[in-house]
């Protein structure tokens, strides 16, 4: 895969910063946007921007096919049905609609299928303590509505998941089991197969958090066998303000809608409404309509690369990373597991708050995060606050690699520590 040359398509990168060239490590937060992807969306709203569905004139016609066409390229993208993909705002919005919607059938709403969705007090709902606040938090307010336990997964110091422990937290109680595909934290990806065989062995529904995996990594979504996943546009080299929740059919058919209003309703009267089948039901009110044509460029993009170089790539940079930090005196790697990972470090640096260094390496040109990256348990859980994360994508080279390396080692000396 030649990094160098894709960088054509990504403008934005091809700028100096603080008189340095820019060095981008910042795609786990968001990723660049390519050409394609600007001029799909731009297309869209100089030729054919209409509200979709019930229009009867051309534009809205026209808008339809795309906006559809763009739901079915998404969804193939994860080896889904268009059906089976609903858009969201970004995976916080389809976490959460998860969560509310099993909320709504846990109070008797719903079709009789809903039911068997519905948590009782005393249920429980497993999560990890390596997830993003965004797979989280949901699941600590449906707890908390719902009378139902939240428990956790515990994580090795290495960062990867304690299965044994999973094993024994996975019980007859457990109604739902909800983890991230890969920590934007750790970079490590987790062993899906093994989550879900436990799930499915007590019948609990399983919910994948995708976001930083559907970039990265070839997905297949109905393979691994999730009943649930979300992913988000903007991470992916898509817009903002676009993602997808994936369902399995039977479980889209059996959950209640979230969000009510128009757009997802086949009759209505004064006195209530019939909903229609997934994925409409869940989408109401208008819908991102030119992101989503801009998500279906971006994935069309993902593979016109192909997903297996992006990944071989992304690994060759974070071995690279990784040869390179554990030289440098002072910098623990959190999460330093050998197995399958993306292309992101996060580090703490001794002696040195991650905001300064992350100050001091933008002041050489290289753009990192710093903080507790939405995952705050997980750093207290390596006792720290906050870390310094470098994570890479398609467009990175060598190049960036080393000259991160470079400023990275000019850290502590420059703070004195
Ligand atoms: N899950 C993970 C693992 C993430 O990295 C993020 C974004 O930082 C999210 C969820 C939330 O995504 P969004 O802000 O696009 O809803």
């Amino acid at each position: 895969m030649d990094a160098a040359a894709l960088r054509a398509d990504f403008p934005i990168l091809d700028q100096e910063v603080n008189g340095h060239p820019l060095v981008y490590l910042d795609s786990a937060a968001t990723s660049q946007r390519p050409l394609p992807v600007l001029d799909a969306e731009r297309e869209f709203l100089l030729r054919h921007n209409a509200a979709v569905h019930r229009g009867a004139h051309t534009l809205a016609a026209e808008a339809t096919d795309l906006f559809e066409d763009a739901r079915a390229t998404v969804a193939g993208f994860v080896g889904a049905q268009p059906d089976q993909l609903v858009w969201t705002s970004g995976a916080t919005m389809g976490l959460n609609l998860v969560a509310y919607s099993i909320g709504n059938a846990s109070i008797g709403r719903g079709a009789p299928a809903s039911a068997q969705l519905a948590l009782r007090p005393g249920d429980e709902i497993v999560t990890t303590a390596i997830e993003h606040h965004a797979n989280l938090i949901p699941w600590q307010e449906l707890a908390a509505r719902t009378g139902a336990v939240l428990r956790h997964i515990p994580a090795h110091d290495d960062g990867t998941l304690d299965l044994a422990a999973a094993a024994e937290i996975i019980g007859a109680r457990t109604r739902i089991v909800a983890f991230t595909h890969v920590s934007n934290v750790l970079g490590i990806v987790n062993p899906v197969a093994e989550l879900v065989a436990l799930a499915r062995s007590v019948g609990a529904l399983t919910v994948m958090d995708a976001c930083q995996s559907a970039p990265h990594l070839p997905l297949d979504l109905p393979s691994l066998g999730v009943d649930l996943a979300v992913f988000s546009g903007h991470k992916m080299l898509g817009p903002y303000g676009v993602g997808g929740l994936y369902g399995r059919s039977e479980v889209l058919e059996a959950m209640p809608p979230f969000l009510t209003g128009g757009s997802m309703i086949t009759t209505v009267t004064l006195d209530g409404a019939e909903y229609l089948p997934p994925p409409q039901r869940f989408e109401a009110g208008t819908q991102p309509i030119g992101p989503a044509i801009g998500l279906a460029a971006a994935v069309r993009y993902l593979d016109g690369v192909g997903l297996e170089k992006v990944h071989a790539h992304e690994r060759m940079l974070a071995d690279r990373m990784r040869a390179g930090l554990v030289e440098i005196p002072g910098i623990r790697l959190l999460g330093d597991a050998p197995g399958e990972r993306v292309g992101l470090w996060s580090f703490d640096v001794a002696g040195v708050h991650a905001h300064d260094a992350g100050q001091f390496l933008d002041s050489r040109g290289i753009a990192v995060r710093v903080g507790h990256h939405c995952a705050a348990p997980l750093h207290a859980r390596y006792g720290v606050t906050a870390s310094v994360r470098a994570s890479a994508a398609l467009y990175n080279t060598v190049d960036d690699v080393d000259a991160f390396l470079d400023a990275a080692s000019g850290i502590r000396p420059y703070f004195g520590v």
